[in-house]
Parts: C-alpha cells; sequence; structure tokens
C-alpha cells in the first residue's frame, strides 16, 4: 500500500463541512507543501491533517492496534509514517504555517461539538494574529 493518507476520507469531509459551515474557504492537498496537508487556509497561513488513528499511530484505542500477522512490517512501516509526519509539521512551522492535527476519532464524536470547538479555536486564534510576510 503505498498512500497512506488517504484522500476524501470520511473523516476528512466531516472537517472539510464543518470549516466551510464556519465560513473558512480552502484548498485541499497541496502538493507545494510538506505533507500535502489535507486542508490548507491559506490567507490564515493554517493547514489542517486529518490523521487515520491506525496510520499515523495515534494513542487511542483505534490508533494502538496492531495487526496480527507480519508485526515487524507493520511496526517499521508505522514507525516511518510518524517520524515523517513529526519532519513534515517541523518543516511547515519553520515556513510559518500554523498547524492543527485532527484525529480521525475525534471526528466521530456525537454531535461533534468538541471537534467544532478546537477546530474554532485553532482559526479564531489565527485569524487575529497578523500575518508574517515570507522571508
Ligand atoms: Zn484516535
Amino acid at each position: 500500500m503505498s498512500r497512506v493518507r488517504s484522500q476524501n476520507s470520511q473523516a476528512e469531509l466531516v472537517v472539510r463541512r464543518l470549516i466551510y459551515s464556519m465560513g473558512f474557504r480552502y484548498r485541499l492537498h497541496r502538493k507545494d507543501l510538506p505533507g500535502k496537508p489535507d486542508i490548507v487556509l491559506a490567507r490564515l497561513k493554517c493547514v489542517v491533517f486529518v490523521n487515520g488513528c491506525f496510520w499515523h499511530q495515534h494513542r487511542c484505542k483505534r490508533g494502538n492496534r496492531r495487526p496480527a500477522s507480519n508485526r515487524e512490517y507493520w511496526i517499521k512501516k508505522l514507525q516511518r509514517n510518524v517520524s515523517r509526519d513529526r519532519l513534515n509539521i517541523a518543516k511547515l512551522k519553520k515556513q510559518g504555517w500554523a498547524v492543527l492535527v485532527v484525529w480521525e476519532c475525534q471526528t466521530a464524536q456525537r454531535g461533534g461539538e468538541r471537534l467544532k470547538r478546537v477546530v474554532s479555536k485553532f482559526l479564531a486564534n489565527r485569524g487575529q494574529r497578523p500575518i508574517k510576510a515570507r522571508p
């Protein structure tokens, strides 16, 4: 399986709809940015990753699951994903982007109120800050 980040996942659609309903507009999967962030709000200099708990090793029930066969292969592969994620986030921050990671399990919560709070706080904080010009 070559693609770790499956585009247009259910979780991603939930987050997109939420951000859209808040009145923000965005671009998707910008290839010119580290890690090809799922959602990019260029004016606010914000990116959002919607991560699958298993693939990106969230510390939750789903993220802690380990396939029964080929354990070593999987452990290595998943660890690589995690280090790649870290590297991409570091690169983005260095370029002046604010980064929010939303986990798949957060998008499955009933009502979605908590997710809504997290996302709106992230975007609102950013909106109030003057956007630094690129060096
Ligand atoms: Zn999770």
